[in-house]
């Protein structure tokens, strides 16, 4: 399939070329080799690598507050759920995202199913149950472990079950009552010792650190990506910010996946605002990269919302519109191991990309509505 006469962003680029995208086998060629190949007008619409969410958890409903009521209408329904959330993020243009934890692994279910073309979604990369401490956070998905020796084989067992990286609960978190954000919930041992195993494996890890404390360990630990990142200390959210630990993470190459989510509309506080964006400018002037994430699946931050969080992540972390384009594309690709596969429009990478009738990098607000999405070369109708 020829598609001509677009207005083509590659994902890194800082300018558009007018042009033609050529796809055959799901893949971007740059010519075709098949004389019958049919070609589309596509009347100068805007075309841009498909999205990426760095942070979801498919298995979760965001529209149930309590997690112990997540499992309650049985993995039959939960897939059927997954799957239809699946569908839905793709048709909004994402066509790759990471799960970051889960109980039952059912997700990776899904991810095999896309991946094979039976199910309808993005691709998936999956990090089934998040190592934590004994009644820490999300420690009713399975993965408590008391000491290095447990930890260990918490990510054995992961690895047994298919993973395709690590996710280490480093602090506390929100959801999960007696669990304080600002906690370390492991001795700095563990955490190194995790990491050290997984990279032997081949696994990225991401460590998910609300409090500094937690964010030093990972950082120093040689984490992935650190998710959240919220700088939180005894004084608050966002109060703890050390630049020592900053440049631990800028000299170990660590990504910064915020989770910032469409929801964050609703901090118009000043004081509030100002804040994290000292925090993003320091970390940026520090050389440390951001990707797209949500969090999806918590409450009230639906797994297709990505397209209405990154002007809201954009003006959280100040970033241009071409700036959060690329942390949703090409380097969200580069930090959650898929570069080479997605994120940018190259031959020789997947044919994930977004039709827009007008240009996101001019507004973002038009990534919520698609033209069309293409998903390994397959013409999908948005909805
Ligand atoms: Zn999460």
């Amino acid at each position: 399939m020829r598609y001509e006469n677009l207005n083509i962003w590659d994902g890194e680029l800082s300018s558009q070329r007018q042009g033609a995208l050529v796809v055959s086998d799901g893949m971007f060629v740059s010519e075709s080799t098949d004389p019958d190949d049919q070609v589309r007008d596509m009347n100068g619409l805007f075309a841009i690598p498909g999205l990426i969410d760095a942070h979801v958890h498919m298995c979760l409903d965001p529209e149930l507050k309590d997690p112990l009521q997540q499992t309650v209408p049985g993995k039959g329904k939960v897939t059927e759920d997954i799957r239809k959330r699946a569908s839905m993020m793709v048709r909004a243009g994402i066509t790759t995202a990471r799960d970051l934890g889960g109980g039952e692994y059912l997700e990776l279910d899904v991810r095999d199913e896309i991946a094979a073309g039976k199910t309808l979604g993005p691709r998936l990369v999956c990090a089934g149950q998040p190592i934590t401490s004994v009644g820490g956070h999300c420690h009713f998905w399975g993965g408590e472990a008391n000491g290095d020796d447990e930890a260990v084989a918490v990510l054995e067992r992961q690895r047994a079950k298919g993973v395709d990286l690590i996710k280490m609960m480093v602090t506390g978190g929100n959801i999960t009552p007696g669990s304080r954000p600002v906690d370390s919930q492991f001795e700095d041992q563990t955490v190194t010792s995790v990491v050290a195993l997984a990279k032997q494996y081949g696994f990225h890890v991401a460590a998910h650190c609300h409090g500094t404390d937690g964010i030093r360990q990972a950082a120093s630990a040689g984490v992935t990506t650190v998710e959240h990142c919220s700088w939180v200390g005894e004084s608050g959210w966002g109060k703890t910010f050390d630049t020592a630990v900053v440049s631990l993470m800028a000299n170990n190459g660590v990504w910064v996946s915020p989770t910032i989510n469409a929801g964050w509309k609703r901090f118009t506080q000043k004081d509030f605002t100002e804040m994290v964006q000292q925090n993003y400018r320091n970390m940026k002037e520090a050389g440390i990269r951001l990707i797209a994430s949500t969090d999806a699946g918590i409450p009230n931050v639906f797994h297709h919302d990505l397209p209405r969080a990154l002007p809201v992540f954009a003006h959280f972390a100040g970033l241009s519109a071409e700036q959060v384009l690329r942390a949703a594309t090409s380097d969200c690709a580069e930090a959650i191991g898929l570069g080479g596969i997605t994120g940018l429009i190259r031959p020789g990478y997947s044919a994930d990309f977004v039709l827009y009738e007008e240009d996101p990098l001019i507004n973002l607000e038009v990534l919520e509505k698609p033209f069309m999405v293409v998903s390994r070369g397959r013409e999908i109708q948005p909805g």
